[in-house]
């Protein structure tokens, strides 16, 4: 089964389609610049060079079509026939209290995705518009949702409620969510692999530290707290956004510096964390550059962003009594060798000793970067989201009762 796998953004839309029976990427790309003139579309195939072309893309539905007539291109795709395509699987930020698993779309769905639209206005409305231009070009294929948010739906109480009028959780649903729940699935699984234990026996701290990052304690398997909260904006220092913060600071920087509401919001999503603090930029790789350059406001911002996921691993080892592994993946935690020694040069009271030259070793496989005598042990393991998402729409396809049914006539 060919799995096309969508994450569609306001203007920007990726894509990768895989081949399940060997899970295998046959080809990947993006379309950028959506509705604007000379929108471009990048489309990669294994051992192939990138391929660009730019056109004017004004909406998703027309974005969609152009990623189709590239994966059945008669010397750039990987297709005869877009009725090769036998399912699509998107990427959605925000489920709400609604999705704690990925599900096949129905109307239902779409309803609920809709309603969560004042949750994330940023992202749910966006991946609308990917579901909906899939819809137009490939109407009888099925398609699936798979939330960032649904890992997370196993955190207690305890973990997920604000410590405000619980009026505001009743009417609102005003709670903490988290986010990243995909990549923390797919790196729990795989750590449980890689240490050969079963995953209901195991607690382990991840740190998905990327553009944008969270820590979660995964406890058993499920989820028992996250740092992300409502929105993306709570926990870690983050590239620009500035992570945990005294609420009372916002109303005080609106009086002080006459600011509105949506200033405020936009400073502290868009023009805060390693990009404040540093004045440089909200890319770890430029940031240690200048910092290695002796760069001071680059060596603060680089401080305290370690600083603040190593407060979250020790938070996180409390609150689940111990921890088997600590785990860092996406962007920063996979290549970032002096990021992780940061971190885990405050982590010895609990065990951790971290061995420098497996530190520094570039893999796309999961490693321990702890000494074979470290009575802890701290893993590297790559994320793969898409791969995820491709799998729980495989797995929804082929259980739907009609597939059942094909299934048991041949
Ligand atoms: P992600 O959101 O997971 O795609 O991560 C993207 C981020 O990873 C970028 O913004 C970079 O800051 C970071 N990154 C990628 N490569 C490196 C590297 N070699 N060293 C430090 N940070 C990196």
């Amino acid at each position: 089964m060919n799995v096309l796998v969508i994450n569609s953004g306001s203007s920007s839309l990726k894509y990768h389609l895989y081949n399940m029976e060997k899970e295998e990427v046959l080809a990947k790309g993006r379309v950028e610049r959506i509705g604007m003139d000379s929108s471009i579309l990048t489309h990669e195939v294994d051992h192939e060079p990138e391929m660009r072309e730019v056109s004017e893309i004004l909406d998703h539905t027309t974005a969609i079509k152009k990623v189709l007539d590239m994966l059945t291109h008669r010397q750039y795709g990987v297709l005869t026939n877009i009725n090769d395509i036998q399912a699509v699987g998107h990427r959605v930020v925000h489920g709400g209290e609604s999705f704690s698993e990925s599900v096949l779309i129905d109307q239902s769905v779409k309803l609920e995705i809709r309603k969560l639209f004042d949750l994330a206005p940023l992202h749910n409305p966006a991946h609308m518009m990917g579901i909906m231009a899939v819809e137009i070009n490939l109407p009888d294929v099925p398609q699936a949702v798979v939330f960032d948010t649904a890992f997370h739906q196993t955190m207690p109480p305890k973990s997920y409620l604000y410590a405000i009028p619980t009026v505001l959780y009743r009417k609102h649903k005003i709670r903490r969510y988290g986010f990243h729940g995909t990549s923390y699935d797919y790196v729990s699984k795989r750590t449980a692999e890689f240490l050969e234990r079963p995953m209901n026996k195991l607690k382990l701290i991840i740190c998905h530290i990327g553009n944008g990052a969270s820590c979660a304690a995964i406890l058993e398997g499920k989820s028992y707290d996250t740092s992300m909260g409502m929105t993306p904006l709570e926990g870690l220092m983050m590239g620009t956004r500035s992570g945990d913060l005294d609420p009372a600071i916002v109303p005080y920087t609106i009086n002080k510096e006459d600011l509105t509401l949506n200033e405020v919001n936009s400073m502290l999503n868009k023009h805060s964390g390693l990009l404040a603090v540093s004045g440089i930029s909200s890319d770890m790789r430029e940031i240690v550059e200048a910092m290695n350059d002796g760069n001071e406001a680059a060596k603060l911002a680089f401080e305290m962003y370690a600083y603040r996921i190593r407060k979250y691993i020790g938070a996180y080892v409390a609150a689940m009594d111990g921890v088997d592994a600590i785990v860092f993946t996406a962007g920063v935690g996979e290549n970032s060798a002096q990021l992780r020694k940061e971190v885990c040069q405050g982590l010895t009271f609990f065990g951790v000793e971290l061995d420098e030259e497996r530190n520094e070793v570039r893999s796309s496989e999961p490693r321990r970067i702890t000494t074979k005598g470290s009575k802890l042990s701290v893993l590297v393991v790559p994320t793969n989201e898409e791969l995820l998402i491709a799998r729980d729409t495989y797995q929804l396809v082929l259980n739907q009762p009609a597939a059942v049914e094909s299934i048991s006539n041949e």
